[in-house]
């Protein structure tokens, strides 16, 4: 009895904290523009689930951006990857909101973090203001909007983090969304989950052919199949004023009206988002760059986002019954489509069996796997591969298959070289590469010890030392040696580098250290005047790049300006 009232609190306390415990008009937009948006919260992403909202910016940089709440800035990271400029707003309610891709902030919070830039000599910082340095109202201008780091185009990402600082679905705060389109279907597909399993005659994924009705639902094909049997289906979402194809915001799963899983996004934490290469059938999508979301939860998958899971999602099909599946995909507004697949229970004892190619290395995924041989070695730690893998390995003279990118790793493998036979000198310039389209050699961070390189990679493929004896590339953009800019507002420069690939860049005047963004979407190097920093008529610009491997060029130019 005891047990059963737990359990019923712990189900009352859930729903409790999914819905009503949650601000409903605490957080205000943050751009003074009507929100459209190219990514929603969840969705599905190269590796992780999406933590918040894309924001579309007309376009544009440079939009005004506003503390959706009252707080105080908590954190400034900067970094030319990942998020770009971001700014983290600290809420007394406990909540977070991130705002990222900035291009700049305030004229203050600026200021606070150039002082700081300048002190440490880089342009990528990360810092942890103090409650009361930098405190904002609601609606304040905090930022411009940009494009910095891993954006593919001008667009605010707005997060909302809960106290342990998980991300949570912005529009559980009633942030709104014009939506009256109905999630898209790409398609539905059925997997035998076990080896006396089939569908449709074949115990490999099947796509299930799907009619549309008049009503906008679909109405599958009627399947045979016997044995434990799981869906995955394939949808996207599109809000008004928009073509992007964004995430949906729920997927149900129902047999014969009995709920078999809920996937809805409201809340995840940043140390499970990984493992939507578990949710996705990776190898469908490493083949076909398009993702099903598999509506079953297999062994060792932790996600916390799936609610009210009957017997994993799974089907159990015995012969000669019939049975109605049912799944509807919604979004936040409450559109929703509805598929429903009709599976007339059939055994069948001549398919022949699952076919699974059997290689020499097997490796399981509660065991650690180590291989080597011609100087080379591979080691696999547990918890790496998803199931049991035979691994497709092969030692050739100097480079190493590893098994194949159509599996996904959840922690890094080690892959090393002995590189004894190489000179000092040769050893310089030699990295480890992944080898990527047309045999192109990609740098992987290496580490280097005098008879062995190794790296840490969490994508499998072919590997090998590769040498860079070319040092980067610099010129300018926007002046020549020798000018005179009196009215250039910056100083740019582009560099580039054909195979390490750009360690570390280096700029001064005279002398003095110079703060340049770089911005690696247009190998774009950039001094802002209005730094203050340039302040003599002639100036000697020094800049100095330096490649992964340690090759590094130096650019010098004389320009002048105008005392101001
Ligand atoms: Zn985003």
């Amino acid at each position: 009895m005891k047990s059963i009232l737990a359990v019923f609190l712990s189900f009352i306390s859930t729903i409790i904290l999914a819905q009503s415990n949650v601000p409903k008009d605490y957080f205000n937009n943050p751009l003074d523009v009507p929100l459209v948006l190219s990514g929603t919260f969840g969705e599905l992403r190269s590796n992780h689930f999406h933590s918040g909202l894309d924001i579309k910016t007309q376009q544009r940089q440079g939009l005004d951006v506003v503390a959706s709440a009252k707080g105080y800035v908590s954190r400034i990271n900067i970094q030319h990857y990942g998020y770009g400029k971001a700014l983290y707003v600290q809420h007394p309610n406990g909540y977070t909101t991130v705002y990222a891709h900035l291009k700049k902030f305030s004229p203050a919070i600026e200021a606070y973090v150039k002082k700081r830039q300048y002190a440490n000599e880089t342009y990528e910082i990360e810092l942890f203001p103090e409650a009361g340095e930098l405190t904002v109202a609601a609606d304040e201008l905090i930022a411009f909007s940009g494009n910095t780091g891993g954006s593919g185009g001008p667009h605010l990402h707005f997060e909302i983090r809960d106290g342990s600082q998980r991300p949570m679905n912005p529009k559980l705060f009633g942030i709104k969304i014009n939506d009256n389109r109905t999630p898209i279907i790409d398609g539905l597909y059925a997997y035998p989950l076990d080896d006396d399993a089939h569908v449709n005659n074949s115990r490999e994924r099947q796509k299930i052919n799907l009619i549309p009705l008049e009503d906008g639902s679909y109405i599958a094909s009627e399947i045979d199949a016997c044995g434990n049997i799981g869906f995955g289906v394939s949808s996207v979402d599109q809000q008004d004023g928009a073509p992007n194809r964004n995430g949906v915001y729920q997927i149900e799963a129902e047999l014969n009206g009995d709920r078999l899983l809920t996937l809805p996004f409201n809340r995840f934490s940043f140390a499970e988002t990984r493992h939507l290469n578990q949710l996705i059938d990776y190898e469908y999508y490493s083949k076909n760059r398009k993702r099903i979301q598999k509506l079953f939860v297999e062994n060792g998958n932790p996600l916390s986002l799936y609610k009210d899971v009957t017997n994993k999602g799974e089907l159990h099909i015995q012969d000669s019954l019939n049975y109605n599946y049912t799944i509807k995909v919604s979004d936040f507004s409450g559109n929703e489509r509805v598929i429903r697949v009709p599976i007339q229970g059939m055994q069948r004892s001549d398919i022949p069996p699952k076919k699974e190619e059997k290689t020499d290395y097997f490796a399981q995924v509660n065991q650690p796997f180590a291989a080597e041989a011609n100087g080379m070695d591979i080691y696999i730690p547990k918890g790496s591969l998803y199931k049991d893998t035979y691994l497709d390995i092969e030692f050739g003279e100097d480079k190493v298959k590893v098994h194949n990118d159509h599996t996904a790793l959840h922690k890094n493998i080690t892959i090393g070289f002995d590189v004894s036979t190489y000179s000092a000198e040769e050893k310089e310039k030699l990295f480890i590469a992944r080898l990527g389209y047309g045999d192109r050699p990609n740098y992987s961070s290496t580490y280097k010890k005098p008879k062995r390189f190794t790296t840490r990679t969490r994508t499998f493929g072919e590997y090998t030392l590769a040498s860079d004896v070319t040092p980067p590339k610099i010129w300018p953009t926007n002046f020549n040696d020798g000018q005179w800019i009196s009215n250039n507002n910056t100083l740019q420069v582009k560099i580039s580098d054909d195979l390490s690939g750009i360690k570390s860049y280096r700029a001064t005047v005279n002398g003095k250290f110079i703060l340049m963004e770089y911005e690696y979407k247009n190998n774009t190097l950039t001094h802002n005047f209005s730094d203050d920093v340039v302040n003599e008529t002639e100036n000697q610009l020094k800049i100095i790049v330096t490649d992964n491997v340690g090759n590094s060029n130096t650019y010098e130019a004389t320009f002048f300006r105008k005392k101001s």
